[in-house]
């Protein structure tokens, strides 16, 4: 499936012609942005990891974040949700309403998951996806494993539609510029090379035999920021990659809490701020190689992350406040490859079997866990032995936004990056799905392994997979024209007078 939108690139032309002394696009650019909350209730599913838990407090909302971007007809929606994950099920029916609601094109529409591991029962597994699986598999998704609630699936589906709606209804001429801020400290690879010549994650913070990182981090914060034509500031999409596993402690957005937080104090409480993560499947807070004693989870380290990565994208937003100009073209391509999924040995089957069926108390909770993840791996191929993974490519003028709905690993988003000839490329993951991690190959070698290489009901696509997404991204992005960096108005030939106080030669006496 391939879809293109290119209209604004040709319509803005006629505004030139009918605004004698505007800039290009100036009539065309419209900018809209809105949110809506989707905080679950007190002792709902709380989606974190292989098995069930629930919410005990609430810390701070949850919410959906969009803007939408227009360009005479052609108009896209970027869209953040305070979640884990999103399903592509869920993902198709809120685009088909918001075509039915507002006319945006279903492969305009990006959504995107913040990744907060404090967020509501969006997923991983659907209602009723398993009914047809044998009872022990039914028993062992919906009681074990991490499952959508269906009456929270459906206000969140509801309220997702109505940010894109209110976005698209608010929209105004707008203008807007992109940029890139830079953070160092606030994410490291989680992934490392020890002294036996193994790759784990996580080894432990201190640990001597880490010999180094085994992939890098992406330092850029992707900003774009839009204002209306009387200068206003409407809202902004920030990007970047790290895991949302701070964990302030209750229902949280995570550290995007603190992010919003930091960027309203400055661009004002009414501010939008679209957060929509770059690619950390193997990137978060946690600092293994940090020598000191420090909280690398709870309400500290969310404000650490949140408020660094917010500084910087506040630090970009004043500094190209001036150059914002109308953008064109906005436009969007999609694509879906078939991916397959890399199936356990039946002798692996077989011995996880033996496992899920002993007292999980009886045996070990690790060992337990990822035996009851390949049984129901084992059950997910023979129903879907192949992945549908989207690809997605949403351009507001200069700047491409390029998503796919992997964990992918950080390498990929920089080789994203280098391979698109966009000046502002912000590599987006966990977008209109999730596959689960996408390790590099290096990874999936004899000598790469850690957590996110497991084989599980989540992560099991094949090897090449990464490269492949990688390819297919930035070939949708080299099938898409940038449009011009906006640059503050020329300065005209100096015809003025020097400053009368200054221009004296020095009174000595
Ligand atoms: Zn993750």
């Amino acid at each position: 499936m391939k879809a293109i939108i290119l209209l604004g690139a040709i319509l803005c032309l006629g505004s030139v012609v009918t605004m004698p002394g505007a800039r290009a696009g100036e009539a065309a650019f419209q900018a809209g942005f809105a949110e809506r909350d989707i905080t679950p209730d007190i002792g709902m599913e709380a989606p974190g990891g292989y098995g069930k838990a629930y919410h005990q407090s609430l810390h701070d909302p949850c919410k959906v974040r969009a803007a939408v971007f227009g360009d005479g007809p052609s108009r896209v929606a970027i869209v953040g949700v305070d979640t884990i994950g999103i399903r592509r099920a869920t993902v198709m029916a809120i685009r088909k309403e918001i075509e039915e609601k507002c006319g945006i094109k279903p492969e305009a529409v990006m959504i995107a998951a913040s990744h907060s591991h404090a967020a509501g029962p969006l997923g991983f597994f659907l209602p009723g996806e398993f009914d047809d699986a044998s009872p022990l598999v039914k028993s062992l998704v919906y009681d074990k494993t991490v499952t959508a609630n269906p009456a929270y699936l459906a206000r969140a589906t509801r309220e997702i539609v109505a940010a894109v709606v209110a976005a698209d209804a608010s929209k105004v001429t707008a203008i807007a510029a992109a940029g890139f801020g830079r953070e160092e400290q606030a994410a490291f690879n989680r992934r490392f090379r020890m002294r036996d010549g193994s790759s784990m994650t996580h080894p432990g913070q201190g640990n001597p035999d880490i010999v180094e990182p085994a992939g890098p981090i992406d330092p850029q914060v992707g900003v774009l920021g839009a204002w209306s034509k009387d200068g206003q500031f409407l809202g902004c999409v920030v990007n970047f990659a790290c895991h949302g596993t701070t964990g302030p402690g209750g229902i949280s957005a995570d550290w995007i809490y603190y992010l919003e937080k930091t960027i309203r104090g400055l661009m004002g409480d009414k501010a939008i701020v679209v957060f929509v993560p770059g690619m950390a499947g193997d990137v978060t807070q946690v600092n293994n190689r940090s020598p000191y004693q420090i909280k690398q989870f709870g309400e500290v380290s969310a404000r650490y992350v949140g408020g660094r990565v917010g500084a910087e994208a506040v630090k970009t937003l004043v500094s190209f406040e001036q150059a914002a100009g109308p953008l064109s073209p906005v436009a969007a391509q999609n694509e879906v490859l078939k991916i397959k999924r890399r199936a356990p040995k039946p002798e692996r089957v077989a011995h996880a079997l033996e496992i899920v069926k002993q007292d999980p108390a009886k045996v070990d909770a690790t060992e337990w866990t990822f035996a009851k993840e390949l049984v129901v791996l084992d059950a997910r191929i023979k129903k879907e032995p192949v992945a549908d993974v989207e690809v997605q490519a949403v351009q507001v003028g200069p700047a491409v936004f390029l998503s796919c709905p992997a964990e992918y690993f950080c390498q990929f988003g920089l080789d994203i990056k280098a391979g698109s000839k966009f000046p502002f490329t912000f590599p987006v993951s966990l977008a209109n799905d999730c596959v689960g991690y996408v390790p590099t190959e290096e990874a999936l070698s004899p000598h790469g392994g850690g957590y996110e290489t497991r084989l599980t009901s989540y992560t099991n696509l094949e090897p090449a997979a990464g490269r492949q997404i990688a390819d297919a991204m930035i070939g949708l992005s080299a099938q898409l024209q940038p449009g011009a960096v906006p640059q503050p108005p020329p300065l005209p030939k100096f015809e003025g007078q020097p400053w009368s106080y200054g221009r004296v030669p020095p009174e000595l006496d």
